[in-house]
């Protein structure tokens, strides 16, 4: 069974866009193979907001919060993971606001392993369109990690995070894409706001060491069980069927995990060589990001007892073979 992906037909870039009562989103224009459109910057609440995720460093995104929230008191500022595309202009709001950053934590520093972290080269369309956002004074934004972001409030799964006229938001630690995930809980309208943990338009990237499979697997489950009503990604359109959509991603990665266990079992060591079978149709771009997915699929595998590796750790590098 495939996913049943929701597409956003026209992100109207800039504008504060009233997507549920209470409820309004401003996107980034920073699209790219992770973003999809861009950031979906959320702002609940009327008079007193909170502002989930004020998003990446980009001028134009900056002047469209500082229109959308004229006449608001920001009270909080969710953040849901410490992502480049989600967190850094956390703090510039924070300065002007007064309001206080809130989220997990600062982002966990993975230092146990030792990975290949060389970015891929970028092909001549990326640079086009790097050198293009150059030009228009916009950065260059990908999944990469915002260090500086540490939280002056952290709050643990369950925790109201924030709460204002007619609405309350509550932390749901939500751990695998990366180790810090919020998800937040608006009570009134049962509905949750997933940053990347759920995503409308794609499936998430699971990068080790930081990011767990098993987990995001478990995260997942997490979803179920609260029955919400709508999940709102950070980028896409809502889902609102969110039970058969969840499952469905769960499902997913359970066929994953067993094309990656059979691959071993057939004798392929390598990850690249796994990325080649069990990503066909896959746009090549994405193969470094879908081996970091593989190694997370690996990693769990190597837990149960299934799949054993030559070296000290699993890595991109490191060959497999059955246990
Ligand atoms: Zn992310």
């Amino acid at each position: 069974m495939s996913i049943p992906f929701v597409t956003l037909d026209d992100p109207r870039y800039g504008e504060a866009v009233q997507v549920a009562p209470l409820v309004r989103r401003v996107i980034a224009k920073n699209p790219s193979k992770f973003t999809y459109h861009g950031t979906g910057t959320y702002i609940v609440g009327d008079g007193d907001v909170a502002v989930i995720d004020p998003g990446p460093m980009v001028d134009s995104h900056r002047d469209a919060l500082v229109t959308a929230l004229e006449g608001q008191r920001v009270s909080a500022i969710l953040v849901t993971h410490c992502h480049s595309d989600h967190s850094p202009l956390a703090a510039w709001l924070r300065e002007r606001s007064g309001a206080p950053t809130i989220a997990f934590g600062p982002h966990a520093v993975g230092t146990d392993w030792v990975e290949d972290d060389t970015p891929d080269e970028p092909d001549d369309e990326e640079r086009a369109a790097a050198e293009a956002a150059e030009a228009a004074g916009e950065a260059k934004v990908e999944e990469s990690l915002d260090l500086a972001f540490d939280p002056d409030v952290r709050v643990a799964d369950g925790e109201v995070a924030a709460f204002g006229d007619g609405w309350t938001m509550r932390a749901i630690h939500t751990p695998g894409h990366t180790s810090n995930h919020l998800c937040f809980w608006l009570d009134e309208q049962r509905a949750l706001f997933t940053g990347d943990h759920i995503m409308g338009w794609s499936t998430s990237v699971i990068t080790p060491p930081d990011g767990n499979m098993r987990d995001y697997l478990a995260s997942l489950q997490r979803v179920n069980d609260l029955a919400p009503a709508v999940l709102w990604p950070t980028h896409g359109a809502p889902v609102t069927d969110g039970k058969p959509f969840v499952d469905a991603f769960l499902r997913h990665r359970l066929d994953r995990e067993a094309g990656v266990l059979a691959a071993v079992r057939a004798g392929t060591t390598m990850i690249p060589e796994m990325v080649k079978s069990l990503y066909v149709g896959v746009d090549k771009k994405l193969h470094k990001a879908a081996g970091r997915s593989v190694l997370a699929h690996l990693i769990k595998l190597v837990d149960d007892g299934l799949v054993d590796f030559d070296g000290a750790q699993p890595g991109v590098t490191t060959p497999y073979r059955p246990a």
